[in-house]
């Protein structure tokens, strides 16, 4: 269990309260697409403002590189925020982040009042964790919330620095369900225990089938990532997605699956086509006889039911990347296929965020899943084993 303090341990009437959201959300023009991360923070915002605190939200957004970007600014949020809540949030524009403008919404707070600032990656040293800039969003606040689980693996000022110059830190709920989550899932799992990976790289996942070697059932890989296991095996993948310079470590892990007694399922059959692309022409062979000049942007038919098969027999199921191109509606049938599986099983069933969440969400399967991670990089940390540093920098009880 999280050791950590939570909103829950704190006393915030008439406190000032920075909470570090995770609002990177994805915007079309000024208006949001997908507001799940920002739904996903209004327990915390609700239970601070219910307490009495001045609420003091802060958050990045994109990449703007440490310097001001009107196209990414988080006056958006606030808007869209102020009617979620059903009250104003007023947005503290401002380039420095902490400057004048910040500081005086601020000194006007009532308590239950709700401020959001600017994207805190308009200060470059932000990403740098540098001290001056922790220091300067402490000055804000008397106490610090972290619930910006999608960001909890990178040390930055709004996420690490920060904790040094305040007086109290704890985590926010969203924070406390993701790692309770995750953390039952892998650690406790009720089995069988099933785990499934795909994406393009192998070596963007390369210490999370290390790590998931160690604690699951059946190890399932599918995606771009599996061309690499097939050349492996002795497969041939045409121009498919392949790195060669990691077939020694897919054999490796091939071996230690073996060694370790876990079941590891690779695709059988895969979709290819000669150009990348939705319309064209395209065909179904076995993995590992894919022809020169034909790529695999998909797994197969055979695949997609020996995958929902496993997936069928299991208690406890973590999914990280897509099977597939899903973008691409042609290629997006194995992604598809194990939502289904998944969406259907009396399990607890979890998506380690990013691409899976999306496709889940898309395909209408958001509601049927026990948790959808709101961090896609952040949850693949956390199946490596690795501690975030944006919970670790936070008060123990
Ligand atoms: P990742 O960012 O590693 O999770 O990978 C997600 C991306 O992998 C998605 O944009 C998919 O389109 C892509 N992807 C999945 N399978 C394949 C494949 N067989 N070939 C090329 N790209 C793929």
């Amino acid at each position: 269990m999280l050791q950590k303090k939570t909103v829950d341990d704190l006393q915030v009437k008439g406190k000032r309260v920075l909470v570090r959201c995770d609002f990177n959300v994805p915007l079309q023009d000024g208006v949001i697409t997908d507001d799940n991360r920002i739904t996903a923070a209004l327990p915390t915002i609700k239970k601070l403002m219910g307490d009495g605190g001045k609420v003091i939200l802060c958050s990045h957004m994109g990449k703007p590189k440490g310097e001001p970007k009107p196209e990414l600014s988080l006056a958006p949020v606030a808007k869209h925020l102020s009617e979620l809540l059903g009250k104003e949030v007023v947005f503290a524009k401002d380039d420095t982040v902490v400057g004048e403008n910040a500081k005086a919404a601020v000194a006007k707070m009532q308590d239950g009042d709700v401020v959001l600032l600017e994207n805190t990656r308009y200060r470059k040293e932000e990403t740098k964790n540098e001290e001056n800039f922790s220091k300067e969003l402490a000055s804000l606040a008397d106490v610090y919330v972290d619930d910006a689980f999608g960001s909890s693996h990178r040390a930055h000022c709004s996420t690490v620095g920060v904790t040094e110059f305040v007086k109290e830190s704890a985590v926010g709920y969203l924070m406390e369900k993701e790692i309770a989550f995750l953390g039952n899932a892998v650690n406790n799992p009720v089995r069988p225990f099933v785990a499934i990976l795909g994406g393009s790289k192998v070596s963007d996942k390369i210490n999370v089938i290390n790590n998931l070697l160690e604690k699951v059932d059946t190890l399932i890989i599918g995606g771009g990532m599996a061309y690499t296991f097939a050349v492996a095996q002795g497969g041939h993948v045409g121009e498919s997605l392949l790195e060669e310079d990691k077939v020694p470590y897919a054999k490796e892990m091939i071996e230690k699956a073996k060694a370790k007694g876990v079941n590891f399922l690779l695709p059988v059959d895969t979709v290819i086509t000669k150009e990348f692309k939705n319309d064209t022409e395209y065909k179904t062979v076995p993995t590992g006889e894919i022809p020169e000049g034909w790529m695999g942007l998909d797994i197969g038919e055979k695949t997609r039911e020996l995958f929902a098969d496993a997936i069928k027999g299991a208690k406890t199921v973590v999914w990280n990347g897509p099977m597939g191109v899903f973008e691409m509606e042609n290629f997006a049938k194995g992604t598809k296929a194990v939502a289904e599986a998944m969406a259907s099983i009396d399990a607890t069933t979890i998506i380690g965020g990013g691409d899976s969440a999306a496709a889940v969400n898309q395909l209408g399967f958001g509601d049927k899943m026990t948790h959808i991670s709101t961090g896609g990089g952040a949850s693949l940390e956390f199946l490596e084993g690795k501690e975030l540093p944006g919970v670790a920098a936070v008060d123990d009880k």
